[in-house]
């Protein structure tokens, strides 16, 4: 009996094409058949890379009779890799469907790890990553995506958001509106691209800076945000900040020292405050 061929799931670059992995490389040169999300995307890759392998769409709106077709292939001895237009297949991207039937057909299925956004983000956010939930894209209705942020707003673990540029302004403002315009975040814009920008501070501040400059709305979002402070985890102050405050505590009254810490810092004036009493 013929052994069955292996699935390969292969992550691709977020933007710059060097950060193909050698393995991803080699394997996308070596299978059978590449099923990609959309094969005219892919192309430019492949070509970067020297590759001819055939490919086959497979995407959110054929994933069902494609995974079928494609569990014959391996259940046959081929063997496939898995790409998705950008990052790894999977995350916010098609693929469950094809692992899924694969996994149930006993076909081996193997990872070849590399870059995502949600990883990229995580890694520059300066929010905590011990624990991490990961959103996917917020609902695109004003009433939905305030009432998703509502069932966020109390969580004590880092929240990580995809956003899309002609969203980016209202996300924004349903966040500031849900969580308190003080919540710390991160908007990281064009990660590994040209205009690559990662912005930390408070999501009050950090909407009217997009709002103000129209460049820092275009290109694709990751938006990471501090989870809401927990009587255990009583500020989200630095250490440089508190040594700051306690500092001009000296000089004048604390409430002033606080708002005046809490301007030069971009951390919220309350935590700051909260380290005197
Ligand atoms: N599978 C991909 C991954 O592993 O990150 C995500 C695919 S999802 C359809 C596309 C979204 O990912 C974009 O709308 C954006 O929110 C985020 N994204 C992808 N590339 C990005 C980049 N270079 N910088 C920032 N966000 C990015």
């Amino acid at each position: 009996m013929k052994s069955s061929g292996k699935l390969w799931v292969v992550a691709t670059p977020i933007g710059n094409l060097a950060d193909i992995g050698a393995r991803a490389a080699e394997i996308l040169g070596q299978v059978d058949l590449i099923a990609a999300e959309d094969t005219r995307h892919s192309r430019k890759l492949l070509s970067h890379l020297g590759v001819n392998t055939g490919m086959v769409a497979l995407h959110e709106h054929n994933e069902q009779a494609q995974a079928e077709q494609l569990i014959e292939c391996l259940a046959d001895g081929q063997s496939v890799a898995l790409i998705s237009d950008a990052g790894t297949p999977l995350i916010a991207d098609p693929g469950y469907r094809l692992v899924r039937a694969a996994v149930e057909a006993g076909i081996v299925c193997s990872p070849v790890p590399g870059p995502s956004a949600l990883t990229a983000a995580l890694s520059v956010a300066g929010l905590p990553t011990d624990r991490f939930q990961f959103e996917g894209f917020l609902p695109t209705k004003a009433v939905a995506r305030d009432k998703r942020l509502a069932e966020l707003s109390a969580l004590p673990h880092t929240l990580i958001f995809y956003e899309t540029p002609h969203r980016i302004e209202k996300a924004l403002g349903s966040i500031a509106g849900q969580f308190g315009e003080d919540r710390q975040m991160a908007v990281c814009r064009e990660l590994t691209k040209r205009f690559e920008t990662v912005m930390h501070g408070p999501v009050g501040d950090l909407l009217a800076h997009v709002e103000a400059d129209r460049d820092q709305r275009k290109g694709e979002f990751v938006l990471v945000v501090a989870g809401a402070p927990t009587a255990s985890s009583p500020t989200a102050v630095s250490a440089n900040t508190r040594d700051w405050f306690l500092a001009l505590c000296e000089e004048m009254p604390a409430s002033r020292a606080a708002r005046i810490a809490a301007r030069v810092s971009g951390e919220p004036r309350k935590a700051i405050f909260a380290l005197k009493q």
